[in-house]
């Protein structure tokens, strides 16, 4: 008996999702970290229309590197190339937490069904 062998409805639900999670689940290797975000900033010249108006539109990438957060700015054109790759990144690590978030259920609900020999052996 192992761990993830827990019985009933929920752990095979929680077994099945797990495998459609990893049949789907390829490593997207040109996938991006962090948060693709648009922000507005006035150039500083009077004469500028952005002067009277919220700015000029200046989109950034948001991301962590072991531990430090860094902003990359990014060109206009590169934004909808840059869109799905983050989108990927973000489906790719939520799959992978689910699955292992699967995992622990599982092994919460074997915990559960499994009585302790001590308490069994009580008059
Ligand atoms: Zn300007």
């Amino acid at each position: 008996m192992h761990w993830y062998d827990a019985k009933g409805d929920a752990a095979a639900r929680l077994r099945q999702r797990k495998h459609a999670l990893l049949q789907r689940l390829q490593i997207p290797a040109n996938a991006l970290p962090g948060s693709l975000a648009l922000t507005h900033r006035r150039c500083g010249q009077p004469n500028c229309h952005c002067a009277q108006d919220e700015g000029h539109p200046l989109w950034s990438l948001t991301f962590m590197v072991e531990g430090k957060k860094h902003v990359e700015w990014i060109p206009d054109e590169w934004v909808e190339q840059i869109r799905p790759l983050v989108q990927q990144g973000r489906d790719f690590k939520d799959a992978l937490s689910e699955i292992f978030a699967a995992n622990a259920q599982l092994l919460a609900l074997r915990r559960r069904q499994t009585v302790p020999r001590r308490r069994k052996k009580k008059r």
